[in-house]
C-alpha cells in the first residue's frame, strides 16, 4: 500500500518557500506556467559554467523538467495536492469503517427491539397490524432462496457493501497524477486506506467469540460467509489498489522504472508485494472446493497466514497518518475473541477435561454423552459448542449441537455429583476425527469414554418461543434433527404452563431409514407424553424405502436416489406401524412446500429447520410464501430460523 507522499516533494516544499519566484509559480496553474516558461527558456536558456543546463525553467514538457529543482515540476506537485491531496484519501478508511458501523448499529437495534418484543404477550392482535404486514412484505424477500447458497438479505448485505466500495473507488476523480513524483495516485492511496480498514472488521466477522455477535446477536456460524466475502471485497480493493502503482511507472519510464519501484528496499511498492501475496493465499485457499476437503489444513494455514499478514502490514503501512490504527483496532479484536474464547467459552471440569462417552447406535449415528458439570449448567435449545479430543487429535476443534435440552432443576450432592441428565450429541461421521470416534465407539461392545474439552455454549435462538408463538413447526433432515429435538424436549414441558402463549407443536422429519428413529426415539417418546394430549405431533418420512421393501436391503448410500420424489398432490404412502408410539410414518420425501403452508392453524407460527442445503431452501421459500398469508390478515406473523452445519 503505497501512501507516501514523494521524499521529492518535501525537499521541494522547502525549496519553494525560500524562493520568491517559486511562490509566484505556486500560485499558477502547473499548465499556465509551463507554457509561460517555455517562451522564457528559448529566449535564453541559462547554462552552468560547465556547459550543462540549468533546469529551473525548463516546462513540463521537457523530459529533464522531472525534479523539485525545475520550478515547473515543483508548481506541478503543487497544484496536483492541492487539487486532491495525499491527505485526504485516508478519509475513505474513516467512511468504511463508518458504513459498517451503521450497520453494526441498525443490527443491534433491531437485535435489542426483537429482544423486547419476544416478551410476554398472551393474545395475538385482534386482527393483522400494518407492522406485521410490512414486516411479512420484508421476510417475503429476505428469505427466498434462489439457488445462491445464501438467503437474499445476506446476498442484498453483500451486493450493497461491494457497490459502496465500488463507488468510493471510482467517484472521485483524477485517478493518476500526472506524474508517479507529484505523489501517489490518489486512486491507489484511498483503495488502500479502504482494504486497511475492512481489516478489523474481517477479524471481528471471523471470531467464535466477537464483538459483532455481542452487539447483534448475530452467531458466528451465521456471519462467517459476511466473514468471506467481505475478505473478497479487500481483496478487491488491493488489486485496484496496486494497479495504478504498477501502471504508472510502466508509462513513464517503462519496464525499467517498474523495476526500479518495486525492488528499491522499503519502497511502498517493495513492502507491498508481500501482504498482497498474503491476502490472495488468504482468499484463494479458503473457496468452498478447498475448505471442505481439507478443513484441518485450510484452518491453521488460514490462522497462521492471517498473523504473518498482519505483521506485513504494519510494515507495509509504516504509520503513514492513521493507518496503524485500523491494524491496532485489528489486533484489539483479535485479542478480545481470544481471551473471550479462553476465559468465558472454555468450560472444563478439572485441567484433564470432562469424560465423554462414545457409543455406536446403529452404525450411521455415533451417540457422545457428558456428564453435566457445575461450569457448564446452561445452554439454550439449539446452541452448539466446539469438542476437542486432546488424547486423539488436540488440534482439532469441531462443532457439534447440543441435542439435550437444559435440565431446569438439578441437584448436586457433596461430592459434586448431579442427578442432572448429560450433555448430549448425536452425530453423523465424516472421514476426519468423527470418523475416529466412531471407530473407537465401534471397538467394543461396552461404551469407551476419552477425555474432552469443551467450549462454548454458542448461537442458539434468541427468542423465547413459548412467549411469542401459539404454534411452532419444526422441520428436520436426517441428522439435523439434533438442532431441533432440544426446542421439541424444551416447548413440549412448557405448552399449557401460565403465561406461555405456546399451544401446539408439530415435528416434520425426513430420514433415509426408518431405523433412524433409535437415535432419538426416547427423546420423541417423552415429548409426546410430556405435552398435553394432541398438542405435539410427529411426522415422519422415510426417504430411501418403500412400503414393499426391508429395511435392511435398502439400506445403502444411493438408495435414496431411486426414490421417487413424492407426487406433487403430496400423497404419501403411509408405514404401518400400529404399536408405535410415534404412529404411522410416510414414505417419500415431504414436499415443503405444500406441507407448511397447510400446516399454519394458529396465528403466531415460527418454523425452525435443520437439514441438507437443498431442504432448508426449499424450506425457506416454503415460509417466504407464507407471507401472502399474513399479508391477506388470514395469519399474523411467520417467522423462520434455519441452521446449517456448516459454513
Ligand atoms: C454450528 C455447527 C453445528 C454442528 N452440529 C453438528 C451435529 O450436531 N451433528 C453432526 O453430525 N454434525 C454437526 N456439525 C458438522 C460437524 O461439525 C462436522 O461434520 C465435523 O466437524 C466433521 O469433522 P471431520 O473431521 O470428521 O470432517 P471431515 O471429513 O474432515 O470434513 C467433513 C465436512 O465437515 C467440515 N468440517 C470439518 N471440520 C470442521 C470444523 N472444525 N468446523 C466446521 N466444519 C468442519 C468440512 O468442511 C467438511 O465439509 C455441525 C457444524 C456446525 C458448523
Amino acid at each position: 500500500m503505497d501512501m507516501s507522499m514523494d521524499m521529492s516533494s518535501s525537499t521541494m516544499a522547502m525549496h519553494m518557500s525560500s524562493s520568491m519566484t517559486s511562490m509566484m509559480a505556486m500560485s499558477m496553474p502547473s499548465s499556465t506556467m509551463s507554457m509561460g516558461m517555455s517562451t522564457a527558456t528559448s529566449a535564453a536558456m541559462p547554462m552552468s559554467s560547465s556547459g550543462s543546463v540549468n533546469i529551473t525553467y525548463l516546462p513540463l514538457s521537457d523530459p529533464r523538467c522531472r525534479n523539485s529543482s525545475c520550478l515547473a515540476y515543483a508548481a506541478g506537485h503543487n497544484q496536483s495536492q492541492t487539487e486532491i491531496s495525499w491527505a485526504s484519501q485516508f478519509e475513505y478508511g474513516k467512511w468504511t469503517t463508518y458504513y459498517y458501523c451503521i450497520f453494526l448499529f441498525l443490527f443491534g437495534l433491531w437485535f435489542y427491539s426483537q429482544k423486547l418484543g419476544s416478551g410476554y404477550v398472551l393474545y395475538p392482535e385482534p386482527k393483522t397490524t400494518i407492522v406485521q404486514k410490512f414486516t411479512a412484505l420484508v421476510r417475503s424477500l429476505t428469505y427466498r432462496r434462489i439457488g445462491i447458497g445464501m438467503s437474499l438479505g445476506v446476498a442484498a448485505f453483500i451486493l450493497l457493501a461491494s457497490l459502496f466500495a465500488t463507488i468510493m473507488t471510482f467517484a472521485q476523480r483524477p485517478y493518476y497524477r500526472m506524474f508517479r513524483g507529484f505523489g501517489s495516485p490518489p486512486l491507489g492511496v484511498r483503495t488502500g486506506l479502504m482494504a486497511v480498514a475492512l481489516t478489523p472488521i474481517i477479524v471481528a466477522l471471523s471470531g467464535k467469540y466477537n464483538i459483532v455477535t455481542l452487539m447483534t446477536g448475530i452467531s458466528h456460524e451465521k456471519l462467517n460467509v459476511l466473514h468471506r466475502y467481505v475478505s473478497y471485497i479487500c481483496l478487491a480493493l488491493s488489486i485496484v489498489h496496486t494497479v495504478p502503482f504498477i501502471v504508472q511507472p510502466l508509462k513513464e519510464g517503462g519496464a525499467a522504472a517498474l523495476r526500479k519501484q518495486f525492488y528499491s528496499p522499503g519502497a511502498d511498492e517493495y513492502t507491498g508485494v508481500p501482504p498482497f501475496a498474503m491476502l490472495v493465499f488468504l482468499c484463494t485457499f479458503s473457496i468452498p472446493w478447498f475448505r471442505h476437503r481439507f478443513y484441518e489444513i485450510f484452518v491453521h494455514s488460514h490462522i497462521g497466514a492471517a498473523i504473518v499478514y498482519l505483521g506485513l502490514m504494519f510494515w507495509h503501512a509504516g504509520m503513514a497518518l492513521d493507518s496503524w490504527d485500523y491494524l491496532w483496532a485489528t489486533l484489539a479484536v483479535w485479542l478480545f475473541s481470544l481471551c473471550g474464547r479462553l476465559l468465558v467459552k472454555l468450560k472444563t471440569p478439572g485441567f484433564k477435561g470432562a469424560e465423554a462417552t462414545l457409543e455406536d447406535i446403529d452404525g450411521e449415528i455415533l451417540k457422545i454423552t457428558i456428564p453435566a458439570f457445575e461450569a457448564f449448567a446452561k445452554w439454550k435449545p439449539g446452541q452448539h459448542v466446539f469438542l476437542r479430543f486432546p488424547t486423539i487429535s488436540p488440534v482439532d476443534n469441531h462443532p457439534f449441537t447440543i441435542a439435550s435440552a437444559c435440565d431446569e432443576t438439578y441437584v448436586t450432592d457433596r461430592k459434586g455429583r448431579t442427578t442432572r441428565k448429560p450433555i448430549l450429541f448425536l452425530i453423523k461421521p465424516q472421514k476426519g476425527i468423527t470418523k475416529r470416534l466412531m471407530k473407537i465407539a465401534q471397538q467394543d461392545a461396552s461404551p469407551r469414554t476419552r477425555p474432552v474439552l469443551i467450549e462454548g455454549p454458542y448461537g442458539g435462538h434468541h427468542c423465547q418461543f413459548e412467549y411469542r408463538y401459539e404454534q411452532m413447526i419444526l422441520v428436520a433432515g436426517g441428522s439435523g434433527i439434533t438442532a431441533v429435538l432440544p426446542l421439541l424436549t424444551d416447548l413440549s414441558r412448557k405448552i399449557g404452563r401460565e403465561r406461555t402463549v405456546i399451544r401446539q407443536i408439530k415435528l416434520i422429519w425426513a430420514v433415509k431409514h426408518k431405523h433412524a428413529l433409535a437415535w432419538v426415539r426416547d427423546q420423541l417418546h417423552e415429548a409426546l407424553t410430556t405435552a398435553p394430549a394432541g398438542t405435539v405431533t410427529i411426522d415422519y418420512y422415510v426417504t430411501s424405502e418403500n412400503s414393499t421393501s426391508e429395511s435392511s436391503s435398502t439400506h445403502t448410500p444411493d438408495a435414496e436416489k431411486a426414490v421417487p420424489q413424492l407426487p406433487d398432490d403430496g400423497k404419501q404412502v403411509e408405514v404401518h406401524e400400529k404399536n408405535d408410539v410415534l404412529g404411522p410414518g410416510l414414505f417419500g420425501r415431504p414436499v415443503l412446500r405444500q406441507l407448511i403452508p397447510a400446516a399454519l392453524e394458529h396465528e403466531r407460527i415460527c418454523v425452525v429447520g435443520c437439514g441438507p442445503k437443498g431442504m432448508n431452501q426449499d424450506l425457506s421459500n416454503a415460509v417466504a410464501t407464507c407471507q401472502k398469508k399474513v399479508l391477506r390478515g388470514e395469519v399474523q406473523e411467520v417467522a423462520l430460523h434455519t441452521e446449517t452445519f456448516g459454513w
